[in-house]
């Protein structure tokens, strides 16, 4: 078994997901007491969302080089970003480690091709939403997104940051999830991407008519498929 390295805390809610996820999924597949080989560099989000929200994503990039580099020493044999917005800078990341890393975009859309989808929602941070680092990636996998109005991209972005990093889980939110996700169904979405690491915790499948796909499952599916 691989050792798999998670750059994490971004936020913690997300990353003890991950953790979860991975240490179940190897306990099923190989049974007895057996669990993920590990090693965890988590940061303060206080200080990654600060210079996130200041534009400074040169700092960004040179602190998650920082963490790979480190999970490497420690062992780490396949590196995850836990977070879909700071895979921003997934090419700068990868190219300063020897291990591989899988990004996160490319797991998702290889699950969105298997249901023979080609058009799909995504709800994230603004980051994720508005820029192209994300969009462009499922473009090439011939995947088209579509992304909410701007005002129901400040609400998403708001309570992403106000209230899923903190654990805080209020029904008003999902109501509004769910009539924002409604909204880009009757646009033509054929599935709608959760491109944000904590939007699982508010939104699952059984709250929503068409298909979920949950980034931080599936995120981890993947490195447990390729750790063992
Ligand atoms: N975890 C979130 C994501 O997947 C948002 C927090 C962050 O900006 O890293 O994008």
């Amino acid at each position: 078994m691989k050792t798999i390295g998670l750059i994490g805390g971004m936020s913690w809610e997300s990353t003890a997901v991950y953790y979860e996820i991975i240490n179940k999924e190897i306990n099923k597949r190989l049974g007895g007491v057996h669990s993920g080989k590990i090693v965890l560099y988590s940061f303060d989000f206080e200080e990654i969302e600060k210079l996130q929200h200041e534009g400074k994503w040169n700092e960004l990039t040179h602190k998650l080089i920082d963490a790979a580099q480190k999970l490497e020493k420690a062992g780490a044999e396949l590196i995850l970003i836990c977070t879909n917005t700071m895979h921003k800078m997934f090419d700068e990341v990868a190219s300063n480690v020897s291990c591989p890393m899988i990004h996160i975009a490319d797991a998702t859309a290889e699950e969105i091709k298997k249901m023979g989808l080609s058009k799909v929602g995504l709800l994230g941070t603004k980051f994720t939403m508005e820029q192209d680092f994300y969009r462009e990636r499922f473009r090439q996998h011939g995947i088209e997104t579509l992304i909410p109005e701007p005002d129901e991209r400040e609400i998403i972005h708001s309570v992403i940051y106000n209230e899923l990093v903190i654990g805080l889980i209020r029904d008003e939110s999902r109501q509004e999830f769910i009539r924002i996700i409604n909204k880009l169904h009757e646009r033509g979405a054929q599935g709608v991407v959760l491109g944000c690491t904590e939007i699982p915790l508010l939104i699952k499948q059984e709250h929503i008519d068409i298909p979920v796909f949950d980034t931080t499952k599936i995120h981890a599916l993947k490195a447990v498929e390729l750790a063992l």
